[in-house]
């Protein structure tokens, strides 16, 4: 059965190249096909300053300032089509259009983003308003001018945001951009909540990634979630691009909630590839 992992992260360069490579020598072993890789692009924040956005937890091996982008771009051309790299757009300062068309022109093939109005987010990370020191309006101004190049060019978005605390807003979003393909991981973040936005959207995709905790406590019940949601659910681990131990562990994870194989194969395969395009290639 074929394995698509829609959400890992860089956090490495080409210094961990070996380690890299056979990290995902071990992952295509496995069954896994692809991986979609967000990658950091940081043009004007310092080592302090860059720190503010990025979740504690998470060891950085790559280049100190979060620019990963040449070096994923290098990576994903040495692995033929295994890596499906992703724009990571929290740290976008300047112009949206021409940052993000430059960059799909150079490999990119989706966006990444956080919603980050104000420190309340889940994530415990500062805000981008306060980062930048711009207004909620620009910066909701900046995230709709992604949403909208996303959409005009056929790019998935992961974006994780709180359907708890911001179900006004994800609407809002929904409403604006109803051909948008969007995954907003970790089960919307709360799936009572994220439920009415599946129900109402049929464009919104979410993924199993970083709720392992969560899932080996309650599998009944996130099982029951799953097979209410069959096409919308994707895999995905939140692992780093060093750590394929963690995409390991969360393929043995699905297997252990013994899913019908066609649900399965929903989750692992078919779900990601809509989500991410593949299935029109
Ligand atoms: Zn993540």
């Amino acid at each position: 059965m074929e394995i698509i992992d829609v959400h890992c992260h860089c956090f490495a360069g080409l210094g961990q190249a070996e380690r890299v490579s056979h990290g995902l020598a071990r992952l295509r072993d496995a069954g896994v096909s692809h991986l979609a890789v967000m990658g950091l692009v940081n043009t004007s924040l310092n080592a302090q300053e860059v720190w503010k956005l990025i979740p504690e937890g998470f060891a950085n091996l790559g280049d100190p300032l979060f620019n990963e982008a040449d070096d994923l771009l290098q990576f994903t051309q040495q692995t033929g089509d295994m890596l499906f790299p992703m724009l990571d757009t929290r740290m976008l300062n300047g112009d949206v259009q021409s940052f993000l068309h430059g960059h799909l022109q150079r490999g990119f093939r989706g966006i990444k983003g956080l919603y980050l109005a104000d420190d309340a987010n889940d994530l415990r990370v500062s805000s981008v308003p306060a980062t930048f020191g711009i207004s909620l309006e620009l910066y909701h101004k900046r995230e709709w001018e992604i949403f909208a190049f996303a959409e005009a060019n056929d790019l998935p978005v992961l974006y994780h945001m709180d359907a708890n605390r911001y179900d006004d807003m994800m609407r809002a979003i929904l409403d604006d951009f109803p051909r948008l393909r969007i995954n907003f991981p970790h089960f919307g973040i709360g799936r009572k909540a994220f439920s009415k936005i599946l129900d109402a959207y049929p464009n919104v995709y979410t993924d199993i990634a970083y709720m392992q905790p969560h899932i080996r406590r309650n599998p009944v019940s996130y099982s029951d979630f799953i097979s209410h949601y069959p096409d919308r659910v994707c895999f995905g681990s939140d692992a780093l691009l060093y750590q394929p131990e963690i995409v390991l562990n969360y393929i043995e994870l699905v297997r252990s909630l013994k899913l019908p194989e066609e649900l399965e194969n929903s989750l692992f395969s078919a779900n990601p590839r809509r989500f991410l395009g593949l299935d029109r290639e």
